[in-house]
């Protein structure tokens, strides 16, 4: 069996893996770098190709796929939100004008070429998919092939969040031949998820005592739903006081949508509410016009470069009474949330504004990092395990922690192990 490392190590960004016996082959995942022009170039005669969750750098590159034959497994969650990201980015690339070689029919394909399960069969091939954590619907991928076994995570979590369940080690195949792990934060220990709740919560408190208004730049695809949910049960419990709460965009509220209608994939109690995800404290809106202020917007873009969030941080970020959350871990180099919280200022219509509204990130992360990594290591003791998804001094760090238990690689990119 060989495995091809086609994209997404010693980085993070364009995940794909090809594992190749005598009787087929498959891919694991098929994203696109986000933010760059040029799209990787993967083979596309696979036999299935296998998604783990509906992010970008994982899902992003199948409208390439779309005009083959190719077969797609994942969860029902994935196939929906990866649909409508990828009809998203058709909509973004017309928008800037771009030449993109892809449209919605293209999108529509996807879904129609996607088979919703946990297991399948190919040929000389069994391949099972495990709750992963990290975002609703997220999977990892199990393959059974010429005797051996094969883990690859994906993005994971092992800890509960405020509404998702983390993956349940014991669920998982023990002793694989080869566990392929991200390893994102695999030189990172982050402290505990309670602690930057409460620091999440400490922060509007203290803006709305000053009646200021709340920014929260958040993706689309969960980290939205999550904000929202987390705010709204807060306002109930009366950790915090009644205020205008609003989500703005349409993307977050279709995936709302599914939210509501997949429960199943959340906590207990999460799934012990009727519509869980039909928020008492926090209103939908449409554009930023209908905002009642003082308020908390969640919205997109979450990376503040577009979008609602863009218009909000230029009108909100020269008062002191305001505060912007960023909740994302990464931002893209010179984007206005960058430059609004490193150096205390945005470009404005070619002007410099100085920025007075507190702006603070407070990542809470869907990952594992460097402790859960280490517990997942321990638990399953592979033969070899490969590390990916991560910079290579991230990588380094864990392969240094863990080389007593397996034996390490970190491919590089294209490389190909004989197994
Ligand atoms: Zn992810």
């Amino acid at each position: 069996m060989k495995i091809h490392f086609l994209g997404g190590v010693r980085e993070v960004g364009g995940s794909c893996i090809a594992i190749e016996t005598n009787y087929g082959k498959v891919a694991l995942d098929y994203g696109i770098k986000v933010g760059e022009k040029t799209a990787n170039q993967f083979p596309r005669d696979f036999d299935a190709v296998i998604i783990s969750h509906a992010h970008l750098d994982h899902s992003g590159n199948l409208l390439d796929l779309s005009r083959t034959n190719s077969v797609l497994v994942g969860s029902r969650m994935t196939r929906d939100v990866t649909t409508d990201l990828l009809r998203d980015m058709v909509k973004i690339q017309r928008m800037n004008g771009n030449h993109f070689p892809y449209n919605n029919h293209d999108a529509d394909n996807v879904k129609k070429s996607w088979w919703i399960r946990d297991s399948i069969a190919l040929p000389g091939m069994l391949i099972r998919l495990y709750p992963a954590g990290h975002v609703a619907g997220a999977r990892m991928i199990g393959i059974q092939t010429e005797g051996k076994e094969i883990l690859y995570t994906g993005d994971f979590c092992l800890h509960d969040t405020e509404i998702l369940k983390g993956s349940k080690l014991e669920t998982l195949p023990k002793e694989p031949e080869a566990l392929i792990v991200e390893s994102t934060y695999g030189g990172t220990i982050r402290p505990r998820r309670s602690e930057l709740v409460d620091q999440l919560l400490e922060r509007i408190l203290c803006t709305i005592e000053r009646k200021g208004n709340v920014l929260i730049p958040a993706f689309a695809f969960h980290r939205s739903q999550e904000m929202a949910k987390r705010i709204d049960q807060a306002m109930e419990d009366g950790v915090l006081p009644k205020y205008h709460v609003y989500t703005i965009s349409k993307l977050a509220h279709k995936i709302t949508g599914y939210f509501n209608s997949q429960k199943q994939l959340f906590t207990k109690n999460i799934q012990k509410e009727n519509e869980p995800f039909n928020y008492r404290h926090v209103r939908q809106l449409r554009r930023t016009e209908q905002i009642k202020e003082p308020a908390i917007v969640i919205c997109t873009s979450g990376f503040g470069h577009a979008g609602a969030s863009l218009h909000l941080l230029n009108e909100w970020a020269a008062d002191e009474n305001n505060s912007v959350i960023i909740n994302s871990g990464y931002l893209p180099p010179e984007s206005p949330l960058k430059v609004a919280k490193e150096k205390g200022e945005l470009i404005m219509n070619g002007t410099k504004v100085p920025v007075r509204a507190e702006v603070e990130q407070i990542e809470l992360s869907g990952h594992a990092d460097q402790v859960e990594l280490i517990q997942l290591v321990e638990t399953l003791r592979p033969k070899s395990t490969f590390l990916i998804h991560g910079e290579l001094e991230q990588a380094q760090a864990l392969s240094k922690e863990i080389s007593g238990i397996t034996e390490v690689h970190i491919p590089e990119t294209r490389e190909t192990i004989f197994m």
